[in-house]
């Protein structure tokens, strides 16, 4: 049975999922070519639910290999620039995460959830699709009537949950435990491979419970203030919002 919240990928320990904090770690290269470098250990967030992969740099022997991507294949693969030297396989190296990049993708990939909660709570509509850039986002909503003053209010009743700086935990759980959670079987049900034996849970406490894969920050207050920029009609039923954070 696969794992959601896959601690390892290949042979990759993924470091990210237990601490998205992290930023620096040590590694060894088990394997390495022009086409990618596979570590032991690695807190690159190889992309994913929405969120854009990592990039960073690996620093081994007095120089570094620039770090522009990261592709899930049978490994995890860590793609180099094409200018850097490449380390061998057996190298030590230090991993790092660029850290204002992914910083920014956390609260984005967050407010997204809060964003959802917010709409689900307050007009029972379904997300249908979206996007995200450090900052900014876009989410689409099944969402045919809208007031007004939808624009205002989803803006105001944003910053009141990030003002209000609820909790954000993530758990595993066994799949039947999950597919318990309402929300969960509201909106991801399908979504979940029938061979996943463990979800993993992003819950931002009292609001929205997802399963997903990403990293996020540990609190609403961390997402920084929301701007809504725009609410557009994409088809009859759908109303696109394009937000950014402060
Ligand atoms: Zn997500």
């Amino acid at each position: 049975m696969r794992r959601m919240n896959g601690e390892r990928h290949g042979r990759t320990h993924r470091l990210e999922l237990a601490d998205p904090t992290l930023r620096e770690w040590n590694a060894t290269v088990l394997d390495t070519g022009p086409e990618g470098i596979v570590l032991d250990r690695s807190a690159f967030y190889p992309g994913g639910g929405g969120q854009p992969p990592d990039n960073g740099v690996l620093l081994w022997g007095g120089v570094q290999t620039r770090i522009v991507g990261v592709r899930r294949g049978d490994d995890l693969i860590l793609q180099p620039h094409p200018d850097d030297p490449l380390p061998g396989v057996g190298s030590l190296v230090r991993g790092a995460v660029a850290d204002e990049r992914r910083t920014a993708l956390m609260r984005t990939h967050s407010g997204l959830h809060l964003l959802a909660g917010v709409v689900f709570r307050d007009f029972g509509a379904l997300v249908t699709g979206g996007n995200m850039e450090p900052l900014t986002a876009r989410m689409d909503f099944d969402l045919p009537d809208i007031p007004a003053d939808f624009k205002q209010r989803m803006e105001d009743a944003c910053n009141i949950e990030v003002s209000a700086d609820r909790r954000i935990d993530i758990r595993v759980l066994p799949r039947d435990d999950a597919l318990r959670i309402p929300d969960i079987i509201r909106t991801a049900t399908n979504l979940l491979p029938p061979d996943l034996s463990e979800v993993r849970i992003v819950d931002i406490v009292g609001l929205d419970t997802q399963a997903d894969g990403g990293t996020h920050v540990a609190s609403t207050k961390q997402i920084g203030r929301f701007e809504v920029l725009k609410v557009e009609n994409k088809g009859k039923a759908n109303r696109r919002l394009r937000i950014r954070l402060a």
